[in-house]
């Protein structure tokens, strides 16, 4: 009988983490012979973790912060992580430690689930941020044939980066000059922290988006966003930042446990009950 199969999560802290609550639902409803636990380890205990990862009965693992850019140092990463600069899925490949970086198709999986056709014709996206999680819906972006994607950060040179590592496409611009280059954007994506609870709100004028636009906030505590509430008001498509966390979930899974699970209206309320119930 092949041995039962354990993958984790590790961080510090880690206890936060909803990663348990969607792999073990998988689990159970596939019937596996699979766990998935959490890991606290700290920075210092790290690099020890992952080297014995299959001493300790695990075929892979998500990191979380603040483990990422290690766990892309000591791995063998794909292009996204790389691109990324971060892994956050490792997942043994005969004796390799290998890695991506699933919030990629995690954004682009969510996308697709909930504004079908959000792309076709789609010329102009909007991003605003220019940090971890923007670097992976750039990288999203660009793959999926986006022809302009213009960028605005608090701080420029870190927008002004990105235009260098991602190419021309990618057209940094300032804040101030948002509400005149809304008419532009088809999708418009928030990757900051403005708006999740705890954090100062995100305070755009939205009224200038085409009708057809798109709107689309990475942050999902709260899960309506103060964003994501003027787009419904406004009648444009929405897509919150749960789905994304739910869809960044399904690569891991499918490679440590060899099953592609599905994100479904019973997880995501199930995930949702644990977001309100914690709020945080
Ligand atoms: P990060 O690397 O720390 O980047 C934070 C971004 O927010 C930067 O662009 C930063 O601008 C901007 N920002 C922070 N405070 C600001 C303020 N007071 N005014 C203006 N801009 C501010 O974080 P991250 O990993 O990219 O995560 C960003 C958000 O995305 C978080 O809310 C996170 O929960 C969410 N996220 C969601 C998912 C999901 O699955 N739904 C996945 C990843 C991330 P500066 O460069 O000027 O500091």
């Amino acid at each position: 009988m092949p041995a039962r199969k354990a993958a984790c999560v590790i961080g510090w802290p880690i206890g936060h983490s909803r990663s348990p609550l969607i792999h073990n639902y998988w689990i159970k409803l596939h019937g596996l012979d699979a766990e998935y636990r959490r890991e606290a380890v700290s920075p210092e205990h790290f690099s020890d973790f992952i080297t014995h990862l299959v001493e300790r009965g695990y075929v892979g693992a998500n990191v979380t912060v603040p483990h990422k850019e290690t766990a892309l140092a000591m791995s063998e990463p794909d292009d996204r992580a790389r691109a990324v600069g971060a892994a956050n899925t490792l997942w043994l490949d005969g004796g390799r430690l290998r890695s991506t970086n699933t919030d990629v198709e995690g954004f682009i999986g969510n996308l697709d689930a909930t504004a079908p056709g959000w792309d076709r014709g789609l010329r102009c996206a909007f991003v605003l941020g220019a940090g971890g999680a923007a670097r992976a819906v750039l990288f999203g972006l660009l793959e999926r044939g986006v022809g302009r994607i213009l960028l605005a950060n608090r701080t420029a040179e870190r927008a002004a980066a990105l235009r260098t590592q991602f190419g021309d496409r990618v057209q940094p611009v300032r804040w101030g000059d948002l509400d005149a280059l809304m008419p532009e954007a088809g999708l418009l994506v928030n990757t900051t922290s403005l708006g999740m609870a705890g954090q100062p709100p995100l305070t755009i004028d939205i009224s200038h988006l085409p009708a057809n636009a798109v709107v689309n906030d990475l942050v999902y505590v709260p899960l309506e966003t103060a964003l994501l509430a003027a787009a419904r008001s406004r009648g444009l498509r929405t897509v919150d930042g749960l789905g994304m966390l739910l869809h960044q979930a399904v690569g891991g899974f499918e490679r440590w446990f060899g099953m592609r699970p599905q994100v479904t209206e019973a997880l995501r309320a199930l995930v949702e009950a644990d977001l309100i119930s914690k709020k945080s």
